[in-house]
């Protein structure tokens, strides 16, 4: 007898109890708003297309596109095609996701994520940037948090909302972990985790009548859903974490999309206002 006092009938209600919360506890919640791209198969391809300029963002981009396909069962493959954005204005091209890397000056955030939104909740195309101005400052220039932003906001793209925002790892690249300074050598949070492809599933699990993703030659640049270097044009603030590190910004265009943005902002942004539209205070190099 190993357990005295435990009848085997004890044990099995025990685990039943245990597999009727396992669901509750593990359930992925992070979709973005219930933004999706509109597509027709289960399976799709996403075209992404690389703006990097140096070979450094290069190598964290093909990290990031591998991690994000390394699911047998993710509904969403990327596939990393050459950039069709001007490199750093970044402009949306339809049916796509374009990342870029710039210098976009000490404005305080460190990654943005846009997607332009029709229907409500389908994503027309989508881009990613990388500030190179706090990348090339001492405290955020290290592989692993570079890793970290770049697949994060090219994730946000996809529809994904972060895990966590306070700062905690979940081992996933959609969390707030910083891998700066005594978690610089850290390659925790830099690659998804198994709850992410839970959660492309989940919001992938329907299929539409129609496809907002590029044909084989991709699409044109639509018009009027860009967001440009002036912070004035992401809209709206609809949402912050408690920290001030995260923030959700929404416009509404003239044709009736909407465009959506996500800011990661650095450590020296939230530092006098957590709670502060941080576009409003002044920034200058930390
Ligand atoms: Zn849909
Ligand atoms: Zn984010």
């Amino acid at each position: 007898m190993l357990i005295t006092g435990y009848r085997p009938q004890r044990l099995a209600v025990l685990l039943g109890v245990l597999l009727a919360l396992a669901p509750a506890v593990s359930e992925a919640t992070h979709s973005w708003g219930g933004y999706h791209w509109a597509r027709t198969t289960y399976s799709f391809t996403l075209k992404v297309g690389n703006n990097m300029t140096s070979v450094d963002w290069i190598t964290h981009l093909n990290q990031a596109a591998n991690d994000w396909n390394s699911s047998a069962s993710t509904p969403l493959l990327v596939s990393l095609v050459g950039g069709r954005s001007s490199k750093r204005t970044c402009s949306m091209v339809a049916g796509t996701t374009q990342v870029c890397n710039g210098k976009y000056g000490y404005n305080g955030w460190l990654g943005l994520a846009s997607i332009n939104i029709t229907g409500g909740v389908h994503i027309t195309q989508g881009t990613a940037k990388m500030n190179d101005s706090y990348f090339n400052l001492k405290t955020y220039n290290n592989p692993n948090e570079r890793q970290h932003v770049v697949c994060q906001e090219v994730a946000h793209t996809f529809g994904l909302d972060h895990q966590s925002t306070d700062g905690s790892s979940q081992n996933s690249c959609m969390d707030y972990f910083s891998n700066t300074g005594v978690n610089a050598g850290s390659d925790q949070s830099t690659r998804p985790n198994d709850h992410d492809f839970e959660e492309l599933g989940i919001i992938y699990s329907h299929q539409d009548s129609t496809t907002t993703l590029a044909a084989a030659s991709g699409g044109a640049s639509a018009a009027g859903v860009d967001i440009s270097d002036d912070p004035l044009s992401w809209g709206t603030l609809v949402r912050q974490s408690a920290n001030g590190r995260s923030s959700t910004y929404e416009r509404e265009n003239s044709n009736g999309s909407k465009t959506v943005t996500h800011v990661y902002w650095t450590q020296e942004a939230v530092q006098r206002c957590r709670s502060c539209d941080h576009r409003f205070e002044s920034h200058s190099q930390p």
